[in-house]
């Protein structure tokens, strides 16, 4: 008896969806991925339950014609890349035509959307991969994208879930970074019916930084605004004062090229830059652009993960470092001591 099976598609499609949703938050973050792809100005997020059974997201984008919109399910689908060539130039956030196709595996979604300028729009059911309607409809300019029931079809994946609650907190921390490091975007979150961001889109980096921390922080950041003609790198954002350090990571945002990305690298270079600065076990709070010529920068690591790796590292923090310091150094930090009389 030979041991070899050929597996079915039904587990192909689960396995290679696992790789791209782990949790509600994962989903959140490709289909707002793809909103701000498809070039739009203005994307919301809903939420009920986590997003366990339902999440909703609506963008002003280009929209998808009928057979794009039939199309958009299936591995290894996109309008982002052609060939392998273009993977060393990638512009867009996505570009493996995965996170549809496997959102679909683990869920029941229901997509409506309308090309600009298009006289009708598509809707389109699919459930568990397989694709239930196609229907011309009436919709706004754009595309909206509800996902119900994820992992449904998965029990043992379901239980692997958090409580709703730790849940929404994963995506309303998504959230916050797609709205730091997409200021020229208006975004808007609701979690089970409550308004909890609303960003402009006025394309401000401090106005973003307020919609997510408050106006209070307004006072306790420095700006830092430096570029290298020679290698291309520049950084853009705000440092926090010390009274804005914490002790963890969690309020250090960097984002390569509009991207957010966990970095070991930058964060070396913030927390190295910052010495003597702050108290001990403290980290700096920091919302940093960096832009780097795409030839420079890896993203092709992992579907899911947010990882990036650096052509010239060396380079990169050293820059990095010299700038942050300097900018230290010109903005001494003075306790706001407030006086009695
Ligand atoms: P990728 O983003 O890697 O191309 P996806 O599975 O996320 O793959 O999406 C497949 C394709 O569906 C995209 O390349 C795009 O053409 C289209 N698409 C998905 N979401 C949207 C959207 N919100 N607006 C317009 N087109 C979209
Ligand atoms: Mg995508």
């Amino acid at each position: 008896m030979p041991k070899i099976n050929i597996l079915d598609e039904f587990t192909i499609n689960q396995i290679a969806a696992g790789e791209v949703v782990e949790r509600p938050a994962s989903v959140v973050k490709e289909l707002v991925e793809n909103s701000i792809d498809a070039s739009s100005s203005a994307i919301t997020i809903e939420i009920k339950d986590g997003g366990i059974p339902f999440i909703r997201v609506t963008d002003n984008g280009e929209g998808m014609d009928q057979q794009d919109a039939r199309l958009c399910f299936e591995r290894h689908a996109t309008s982002k890349i052609r060939s392998s060539d273009d993977l060393y130039e990638i512009r867009s956030l996505g570009f493996r035509g995965e996170a549809l196709a496997s959102i679909a595996a683990i869920s029941q979604v229901e997509i409506f959307t309308r090309p600009r300028n298009s006289l009708s729009g598509t809707h389109v059911i699919n459930h568990g991969g397989n694709v239930i309607s196609v229907q011309e409809v009436g919709c706004p300019e754009g595309t909206t994208v509800i996902v119900r029931n994820i992992f449904y079809n998965t029990p043992a994946r379901l239980k692997f879930l958090k409580a709703p609650r730790t849940e929404a907190a994963y995506i309303s921390d998504l959230v916050a970074k797609l709205i730091l490091a997409h200021p020229e975007i208006s975004f808007r979150y609701i979690n089970n019916g409550k308004a909890v961001y609303h960003s402009s889109g006025n394309g401000d980096l401090l106005s973003a930084i307020i919609s997510v921390y408050g106006r209070d922080v307004r006072e306790q950041v420095i700006k830092i605004d430096r570029s290298d003609d020679k290698s291309g790198l520049s950084l853009y954002g705000y440092l926090g004062r010390p009274s804005l350090a914490r002790m963890n990571r969690n309020h250090q945002s960097f984002f390569v090229n509009g991207r957010y990305v966990k970095s070991s690298l930058l964060s070396r270079s913030l927390e190295d830059a910052h010495r003597s600065y702050l108290p001990l076990h403290h980290f700096p709070w920091a919302v940093l652009h960096i832009s780097i010529p795409t030839s420079q920068v890896d993203v092709n690591v992992h579907p899911a993960k947010t990882e990036v790796r650096f052509r010239k590292e060396e380079e990169v923090y050293s820059l990095i470092f010299q700038w942050i310091r300097e900018t230290l150094e010109a903005h001494p930090y003075i306790p706001d001591i407030k006086h009695e009389v």
